[in-house]
């Protein structure tokens, strides 16, 4: 389970209405997510306000549209926080990008396999991203470079022989 998936069944959390994998799926999450442990307690907090504004001509169905809309703000407002190990739509979204891209670099992304589940390091992870960041670098060093021997060639190809020692 990730922090999507966990915020989006928050209130049935709350409400006990998850089956037993998911509650314990959930409670593992949350025991791993400080993001989510915020976004649970400022759940409750927001359950208790609407309970405390809310009359009794509200209707279960409007008080149910409540909290949803409730959940959808805070699912768009949530920036997960994310812990030492990342399952593979975790680091999707910590590198803002979509599984398929993270799929096409299973080759070169420190990764490790348990119980069938594709895991990653974080630390592994941003050590490869400071790998990428040099080697980037150095590519658009060496395009630099290869850009002025060109122009420097065209040059004497162009105008007469320059004496280089004078
Ligand atoms: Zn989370």
């Amino acid at each position: 389970m990730d922090c999507k998936d966990f915020i989006a069944m928050i209130s049935e959390y709350e409400t006990g209405e998850l089956s037993a994998d998911l509650r314990r799926e959930a409670q593992q999450h949350l025991a791993q997510c400080p993001g989510c442990g915020t976004e649970l307690r400022r759940f409750w907090e927001t359950m208790a306000l609407c309970r405390d504004s809310m009359d009794a001509s509200l209707s279960a169905k409007e008080a149910l549209s409540m909290v949803s809309s409730v959940s959808r703000v805070l699912l768009e407002s949530h920036e997960p926080v994310f812990g030492p190990i990342l399952t593979i739509s975790d680091l999707s979204r910590y590198l803002r990008t979509s599984v398929d891209v993270i799929e096409d670099y299973l080759h070169e992304i420190p990764c490790f396999e348990l119980g069938g589940q594709l895991l990653f390091r974080k630390e592994k992870v941003d050590e490869w991203i400071a790998k990428r960041e040099d080697s980037f670098a150095f590519h658009l060093l060496r395009s630099q470079v290869e850009r002025e021997s060109h122009d420097t060639a065209s040059d004497r190809a162009e105008q007469k022989p320059r004496t280089l020692y004078a």
